[in-house]
């Protein structure tokens, strides 16, 4: 299994995210950088943050770094920095995970994810154990910058109709999750000239309300709390704050593949250009783009993916539906607070959140998910299979068939001996159809 997931590597705190983990990662990068450079190093909220920061810098040091060290910050605002001050970036973040996580992730030159080459250059490095040991003169200088998440806010800020936003003089209600958007979200929307009411707005790594995940299971408080203030909307984000979810002024929590597509809407309303998605997002991206008449690139899955997509074919926007958008713009990442203020600026024009939700289009969603104990033979079994049938396929990540009505996606998990299946169509029943096609596939193809 590749020692870099999805999003970095990632697992309990102090047993297998130990302070040597950190500090090998760290010099694994400082090598596969010639031990040149700057690299800027970030933490989330957590309790393990700052031993497993501390980790890191003496392993980027040692490896004959220059380390910046700011502090605090939600992995958007680690990305926007290292775009500007630094040649890497290092984030202790285990995102959305529960409390007892954590985790690294690789940020490049230019503030995307470190692309999958890199991380795999990396992981070879940190396999091998042949790290750069810098000479005692030219071990690295450890810099301080607490302005980060000032710099970010700017950034963001220039990014929206700032005048439009702050003469409307918003009410909005955060969660915040006691995570790192603590440190940066109710203060944009204080710059924003917003009233703001937070909870969990303070910074703790004990999570003691609720897990840094936002699921709307949790967030019964936030809507509450929109409902009874009368407030414009309700945001919450993850641990790292790269990710936001919303509810309407009526304090209805929309879901986030609604939230993709109606935020791509607003976008190609004002700007016609191609957009990008992973292929297990909704139809409705797919419909919001014919509706313009732009292009839709599907990717692979994973938010690396559809930045770098974005980069190539100079999309206007993209993102993944589980509340991570990405806006040119700002940045190519996911960015939970330049949704939010983007959010803002289609309020402030004019229409009401939930108004926009009920204009996108209605799907039903199925999934279900079978062990397997060897999915690469199962997987290219499946694909012969459909291949040689007449539907439309689509191979960019795991097998998609298309039909008339809807899809099934057939992808094998990267962390576990499973394949998951989702499928999708306009009612109910026939996208569970669509999802024991999948199933019967797989079964088959055991
Ligand atoms: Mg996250």
């Amino acid at each position: 299994m590749a020692f870099f997931g999805t999003n970095g590597v990632r697992g309990i705190a102090n047993e297998y995210i130990t302070p040597q983990l950190a500090i090998d990662v760290a010099r694994s990068l400082g090598t596969y950088m010639g031990s040149k450079g700057v690299v800027a190093i970030g933490r989330d909220t957590r309790a393990s943050g700052e031993m497993l920061k501390s980790a890191a810098i003496a392993g980027a040091l040692s490896a004959g770094l220059t380390v910046i060290n700011i502090g605090i910050c939600p992995t958007p605002s680690v990305q926007y920095y290292v775009k500007e001050y630094a040649d890497a970036g290092i984030v202790v973040t285990a995102s959305h995970n529960p409390r007892e996580y954590n985790g690294i992730k690789l940020i490049a030159s230019d503030g995307s994810e470190m692309s999958r080459e890199g991380e795999r250059e990396i992981e070879k490095i940190y396999y091998s154990k042949e790290f750069n040991a810098a000479s005692w003169e030219k071990t690295g200088d450890l810099r301080h910058d607490s302005n980060a998440n000032a710099f970010y806010l700017e950034g963001i800020i220039n990014s929206v109709d700032y005048e439009l936003i702050r003469e409307k003089k918003f009410k909005v209600v955060t969660d915040t999750g006691c995570g790192a958007g603590s440190t940066t979200l109710p203060f944009l929307l204080q710059k924003l000239g917003c009233e703001v009411i937070t909870i969990n707005g303070q910074v703790d790594g004990n999570f003691p309300w609720r897990n840094p995940e936002p699921t709307p299971d949790v967030l019964t408080e936030l809507a509450d709390i929109v409902k009874k203030t009368g407030a414009n909307m309700g945001v919450a984000q993850d641990g790292d704050a790269d990710r936001a979810v919303f509810f309407d002024e009526n304090g209805n929590f929309i879901e986030e593949e609604i939230q993709l597509a109606m935020m791509a809407k607003y976008v190609l309303a004002r700007k016609k250009g191609p957009i990008v998605t992973p292929v297990s997002s909704s139809s409705r991206m797919l419909d919001v783009a014919k509706q313009a008449g732009v292009e839709l690139v599907w990717t692979a899955v994973g938010s690396i993916n559809v930045a770098r997509k974005m980069m190539e074919i100079g999309a206007v926007f993209g993102g993944e539906g589980n509340g991570g958008l990405i806006f040119p713009e700002h940045q190519y990442c996911r960015d939970g607070a330049m949704a939010c203020a983007k959010f803002l600026e289609i309020i402030a024009n004019g229409q009401k959140i939930s108004e926009l939700a009920q204009s996108v289009p209605e799907y039903c969603n199925s999934k279900t998910k079978i062990r397997i104990k060897d999915s690469t033979a199962t997987m290219e079994k499946v694909k012969k299979e459909v291949l040689a049938g007449d539907n439309e396929v689509d191979t960019t990540d795991g097998v998609k068939v298309w039909y008339d009505d809807g899809w099934v996606l057939i992808r094998p998990s990267g962390t576990e001996p499973i394949i998951r299946i989702f499928a999708e169509s306009k009612t109910e029943e026939r996208a569970d159809a669509l999802m024991n096609e999948g199933v019967e596939l797989v079964n088959k193809s055991k």
